[in-house]
């Protein structure tokens, strides 16, 4: 189901993972695979899509809010003020879904002095777009996982093999592009794979800046997943907050995400890594 309204939830929230800000939807909902196991947006908002048409009072929301912000050199970016654009859906994947052209929106976050945006995609086959003429290259982050992982919890998705080959390509076109370890799952065999990936990835597409950001998840998301997405993702288990996000255990994540960043650091410079949780 696809409803198109005007968003009067038009308050651009903080951020300090991603971006500096999150803008308020141009899409809310999604129909990427992930939408049945672990996918954030879904977790009370199933397989509803709104289309948000008031686009000028959108970008308006960011505008006002930045005006209170003061930028310094942070791990979002050393210059730019970083929006996350793309926050509950796949723009990428749901561009003709859009009110308006993806490539005018940006062209929005280009044309004012210190905003740039950021989108994370799992279909970056579909960016076609040429951001060569921008004033700012807009950043877009390509999520990878091992594809065993994926095949489960990414049912029918751009396999990751195709989405690390999109990587030089998309910055031909002009954009800023980094690597998104996310979700990263942690399941007996992770180490032997994730060493794969990263070969796999240094081989095609060299060195990238990139995000690492384990699993969390939610008792409602195990509920729709099917039988395999939840045994990949029942070690992610404890409760972190009074919303019921579940994420690994903290005495397990910290020893698991130091292996990983260990691994990582078999092929990459440890400075690639803009954001590890
Ligand atoms: S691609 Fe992103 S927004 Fe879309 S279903 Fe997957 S996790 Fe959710």
């Amino acid at each position: 189901m696809i409803k198109v309204q005007r968003t009067k939830t038009l308050s651009t929230k903080d951020n300090n993972n991603s971006a500096n800000c999150i803008a308020p939807n141009v899409i809310y909902g999604c129909f990427g695979g992930c939408v049945s196991t672990y996918c954030y947006m879904s977790r009370y908002n199933d397989k509803r899509v709104y289309v948000n048409s008031n686009v000028d009072e959108i970008f308006n929301s960011v505008v006002e809010w930045e005006k209170g912000f003061v930028k310094v050199s942070d791990q979002q970016d050393p210059v730019y003020t970083m929006v996350d654009i793309a926050c509950n859906s796949d723009l990428v994947l749901m561009q003709k879904h859009m009110p308006e052209p993806l490539i005018d929106y940006l062209k929005k976050y280009d044309n004012h002095p210190t905003l740039n945006t950021t989108m994370a995609t799992k279909y970056p086959s579909l960016l076609t777009l040429d951001v060569s003429s921008f004033n700012k290259k807009p950043r877009v982050r390509v999520s990878v996982m091992p594809q065993v992982f994926s095949d489960i919890l990414e049912p029918k998705m751009q396999s990751i093999t195709t989405r690390i080959q999109d990587i030089n390509r998309l910055k031909d076109l002009g954009w800023e592009v980094h690597v998104n370890y996310s979700p990263v799952i942690f399941y007996p065999g992770w180490e032997e794979l994730y060493d794969d990936l990263f070969a796999e990835i240094k081989t095609i597409a060299g060195e990238n800046k990139c995000e690492i950001i384990a699993l969390t998840n939610h008792a409602l998301q195990m509920q729709r997943s099917s039988f395999l997405a939840q045994n990949l993702m029942k070690y992610s288990s404890e409760i972190k907050n009074n919303e019921g996000i579940m994420r690994y255990p903290l005495s397990y994540k910290t020893k698991w995400l130091n292996t990983f960043k260990y691994l990582y650091t078999q092929y990459f410079d440890i400075e690639s890594i803009r954001y590890i949780f």
